[in-house]
């Protein structure tokens, strides 16, 4: 990365996480916006074109026609890409260093690996895309010399507690290190009656203590499949077996994770909840700037409490931790199943105890394959997304229930 403006291409810039890097950028003008990217937004999108004046802006087809006219009715010269082959085209540039994959869901797939197949900086916070491909992300991001930095906050952590690396994806230096700590939220239904919570709602489930987030990923932390994703991503971002990576819950969320070692040190990272501290930790490694985020005062928090995750209440989580157990394509089919529990909870079709009931029946139903290709993880994707949708629309968990 020699030039002294940097690139960056912001996958899903409409996002919470899209948001909160553009305001790290604004913390570092040093940084150039190449292209911004979203769903449907148009009219938000466009605003954000007008502030940052991108080459290029990425919408889904549908929404372009409400973008082109802004466009013509400015005097911006940002160019519009629509669908899948514009955000690949944006994510692989020869002029973009750095690209922030901050699209949910699998949505956000090819244009990750367009990424890392194209030796960019790949600042990773589309967890779901690392834990439909696993190893192959990696292998790929290997061989075109992309670097991988990790955003999710609790990988971030680990990444910023575990030996200097040279690179992201080298992880053979990490001598010495015996386990890794998750810490979780618990989110909002941490102390909930266990027989209240079938009939909590989308916006209950949305309303995080802690975080600010979409609403997949806030529905995720509710059921705390967003640790499970997370386990399977520490796993296989950090080379790390099952029995290396504990989840503790730490409602307070200033220990973002930790790293214990051989020796009895236990490194861990703390900072206030908010995303713009990973996200300018990957924007500038091995260097450090600005984030914008206020100061820690420990002498303010409330004390830190840590506490182990109940697998009874949280079954979302055990499925996590058995996926990243069985590796291959159990992860893939597991995250394919709750993406589409999670819509329909939200949707407002199923309740909230039906989520981990669709994916383990998924999960029954399709036998993991040990080592897939990314045909076959495309392949298993629409399987399980085909079968859930069956599962759902057949009402099975209420029958099951019944
Ligand atoms: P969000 O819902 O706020 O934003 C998602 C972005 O992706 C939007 O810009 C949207 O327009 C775009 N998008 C959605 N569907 C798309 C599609 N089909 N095609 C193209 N673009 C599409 O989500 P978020 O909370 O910013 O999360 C983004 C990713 O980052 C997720 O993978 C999430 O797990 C991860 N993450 C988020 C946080 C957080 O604090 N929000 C923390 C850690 C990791
Ligand atoms: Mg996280």
């Amino acid at each position: 990365m020699a030039r002294s403006n940097l690139q960056i291409s912001i996958l899903g810039s409409t996002g919470s996480v899209g948001a909160s890097t553009l305001a790290v950028i604004d913390e570092n003008p040093a940084y150039k916006v190449f292209a911004l990217t979203a769903h449907r937004n148009a009219k938000l999108l466009f605003e954000q074109c007008e502030k940052y004046k991108p080459e290029f802006a990425v919408l889904s087809e549908a929404a372009g026609p409400e973008f082109t006219t802004l466009l013509v009715n400015s005097n911006l010269n940002t160019k519009l890409l629509v669908g899948e082959s514009g955000l690949i085209e944006v994510a692989s540039n020869p002029n973009v260093d750095i690209v922030m994959a901050a699209i949910v869901g699998a949505a956000g797939l090819e244009s990750t690996l367009a990424a890392a197949s194209n030796g960019k900086r790949l600042l990773l916070a589309n967890k779901e895309s690392l834990v439909m491909t696993g190893d192959l992300l990696k292998q790929v991001a290997r061989d075109s010399g992309a670097e991988i930095l990790p955003i999710d906050s609790e990988h971030n952590a680990i990444f910023q507690c575990l030996p200097q690396m040279k690179s992201s994806v080298h992880t053979d230096t990490r001598a010495g290190v015996e386990k890794v700590v998750l810490t979780a939220s618990g989110g909002p239904f941490l102390d909930t009656p266990i027989e209240q919570l079938q009939s909590v709602t989308p916006e209950q489930a949305c309303l995080h203590p802690k975080w600010s987030m979409g609403r997949k990923i806030s529905v995720d932390s509710a059921t705390m499949m967003n640790k499970g994703l997370e386990f399977i991503e520490a796993c296989y971002l950090f080379d790390l077996e099952p029995s290396q990576v504990d989840v503790l819950i730490h409602p307070q969320s200033i220990v973002h994770s930790m790293v214990h070692y051989k020796d009895g040190s236990v490194l861990a990272q703390m900072a206030n909840p908010d995303m713009r501290v990973p996200i300018a930790y990957g924007l500038a490694w091995p260097k450090r700037v600005s984030s914008g985020v206020a100061p820690l005062d420990l002498t303010v928090e409330e004390p830190l409490q840590f506490s182990k995750p109940d697998l009874s209440r949280f079954p979302c989580l055990r499925l996590g931790i058995e996926a990243a157990g069985e590796r291959g394509s159990a992860p893939t089919v597991l995250n394919a199943a709750n993406e589409v529990a999670v819509e329909a909870f939200l949707e407002g079709e199923i309740g909230f105890l039906e989520i981990p009931l669709i994916i383990e029946s998924v999960r029954s139903q399709i036998p993991c394959e040990p080592a897939p290709s990314l045909a076959i993880i495309r392949d298993l994707d629409r399987q399980a997304r085909r079968l859930s949708k069956e599962l759902i629309l057949k009402d099975f968990c209420r029958g099951a229930s019944a």
